[in-house]
């Protein structure tokens, strides 16, 4: 996986709900490439998304609600770059 596809997948994993094995791929990315874990690690919401998407025990209510604050966090940022 090279960084555009770890990027295309943030969205993917926030947005569309990415398959497992492609959160995986991500996570194996982010462990060797400090740029992406960077733009994963807005305010830690990303990456705690991405960890609770692979535990199997996390309540959807957790998951809607890391979801929230990362989509609101990347409008926050839209709205600084307009
Ligand atoms: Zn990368």
């Amino acid at each position: 996986m090279n960084c555009q596809e770890a990027l295309d997948l943030l969205y993917e994993i926030i947005d569309k709900e990415a398959t497992e094995v492609d959160t995986q791929r991500v996570q194996t990315h982010l462990k060797r490439c400090q740029h992406c874990l960077e733009v994963y690690k807005i305010e830690g919401a990303v990456q705690d998304f991405i960890m609770a998407k692979l535990a199997k025990d996390t309540p959807p209510a957790r998951l809607e609600s890391l979801k929230s604050r990362i989509t609101n966090r990347l409008d926050a940022i839209d709205q600084e770059l307009n």
